[in-house]
């Protein structure tokens, strides 16, 4: 037998087995469960991760995630530069301290902070953290305002109104910090927060309101003006004094771009906080946001922690202490990079490949827009009634998957719940020609769910995109 003749080296020799790919590892189970007794060369331990990562999907087919997938060489240079820099050691790496606050800067003039505000703000791991500190502060200043002694058994619940589109910090944010959550349910062909439901839901003890520029689910914006002219009427009639914090998560590096008359910031008068991430339009690798007040006076200075610390105050307002410095500086390099003009262009580019992707997916007859509005790089559809009986967009979800394409099916939030849908972000590396192999994909799987699956023109073109290649 052939196998007889293969000379394979016995089990004791295996110890001292290498390979130019590697060594050992290769041939024997990888320490999993306790640290390994020895080292090992740093190339083997590289490879090994390296090659298990492999499993992991493709990030440039992420069509899930907001978060950015690619930056410049020189950004990921100014990244690898930095990383041994503990953002909190301010004494030691003052000048990253600075550039963190030119950022602060330019965001609260994108925002159009009103000059006779004085705007502070921070950075944070992302949106979440930026959107429980804002909401901490109204918290802060409710209870202040009210002179409420926080440690007296006889206190009113605050609470916090808010759309069920926003994202699952804001329950988290209620949970975490003692607050009561009303979120207002979504209906059908209604997916957003409106003023008149704020209406219903306000009192003596909101501590803000939240609205989404961009939400999660649908990329759809609040009516954030509407309410904010609710909360001024309410502030007239009845004393109540209801900040808005707006999550700009998603939509504060591309509205002020592509949409600069469109008012939903501090140009609104209850508009006190923003966040937005830095990670995803922001153009910067996970973990980066922002949080901006319009003034110091909403940040009460209790909440600011003067550590004494390596040599010098450092003054914090964070929930976290030690941090990377990296991804604050890779922002100061997108903003200097790009500048007004380079985000206006991959924005606008952005919208441009949106529009032809969902035209091309409307094209496909299976499915429709949520909304016929796009405002955001971002579509969520839905099955029509006709092809439900074929299949789901879990199985779309699923099949597309098994080609590469990370695509997420999921349900709407409550009242809403029965509609189910797709979402796909678009991002800066995802150009039309991938829009064309995606709809090219999604063809051949509608035939092969569905005998009568039809769509002749686009079914022969793209047979004749076949043939053309052959
Ligand atoms: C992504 C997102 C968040 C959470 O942001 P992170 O930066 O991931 O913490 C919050 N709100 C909205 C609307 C989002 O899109």
């Amino acid at each position: 037998m052939l196998s007889d003749k293969i000379n394979i080296k016995k089990a004791e020799d295996k110890a001292k087995r290498k390979t130019t790919y590697g060594d050992r590892y290769y041939s024997e189970p990888i320490p999993k469960f306790e640290i390994p007794d020895e080292s090992m060369h740093p190339q083997t331990a590289y490879r090994l991760i390296h090659d298990e990562l492999n499993l992991d999907g493709n990030p440039n087919l992420n069509l899930a995630s907001f978060v950015t997938t690619w930056m410049e060489p020189e950004a990921n240079l100014i990244i690898a530069e930095n990383n041994g820099k503990n953002f909190v050691d301010n004494d030691e790496y003052p000048q990253t301290k600075i550039i963190q606050n030119r950022v602060v800067n330019m965001l609260a003039r994108l925002f159009n902070v009103p000059k006779e505000y004085e705007f502070t703000g921070t950075s944070t791991i992302g949106s979440s953290e930026a959107i429980m500190l804002g909401m901490l502060a109204h918290k802060w200043n409710w209870r202040k305002n009210k002179g409420i002694d926080m440690y007296s058994k006889n206190n009113p619940v605050p609470n916090v109104v808010m759309g069920a589109d926003v994202h699952v910090v804001w329950e988290k944010f209620a949970k975490y910090f003692d607050v009561e959550l009303r979120m207002v349910p979504m209906e059908e062909n209604n997916y957003i927060l409106t003023a008149d439901k704020v209406k219903e839901h306000i009192d003596e003890n909101t501590i803000a309101v939240g609205v989404v520029l961009g939400t999660t689910f649908t990329g759809q914006i609040d009516e954030i003006e509407k309410i904010n002219k609710l909360l001024e009427e309410t502030k007239k009639e009845k004393g109540w004094d209801i900040p808005i914090h707006v999550d700009a998560a998603s939509g504060g590096f591309v509205i002020p771009f592509i949409a600069p008359d469109f008012k939903w910031d501090f140009r609104l008068s209850h508009v006190r906080s923003i966040n937005v991430s830095g990670h995803k339009y922001g153009l910067v690798y996970p973990g980066i946001g922002w949080l901006i007040f319009k003034d110091k006076k909403y940040l009460d200075d209790d909440l600011i922690f003067h550590v004494n610390y390596l040599g010098g105050i450092i003054p914090t307002f964070n929930l976290n202490f030690s941090k990377g410095s990296s991804m604050v500086l890779a922002q100061y390099y997108n903003l200097l990079r790009l500048g007004k003009e380079g985000y206006y262009n991959i924005m606008d580019g952005l919208m441009v490949t949106t529009n032809y992707l969902s035209d091309l997916l409307v094209k496909t007859k299976v499915f429709e827009l949520l909304e016929d509005e796009i405002v955001l790089p971002i579509i969520a559809i839905k099955i029509k009634k006709e092809f439900e009986k074929y299949f789901t967009v879990f199985d779309i979800s699923k099949e597309l998957r098994e080609k590469g394409w990370l695509i997420p099916a999921y349900t709407l939030p409550n009242n809403a719940e029965d509609i189910a849908v797709l979402r796909i972000v678009i991002k800066e590396n995802f150009n039309r020609n991938m829009a064309d192999l995606l709809y090219s994909d999604l063809i051949q799987i509608f035939s092969q769910y569905s005998e009568d699956y039809k769509n002749p023109d686009d079914l022969k073109n793209f047979k004749n995109q076949l043939v053309n290649i052959f």
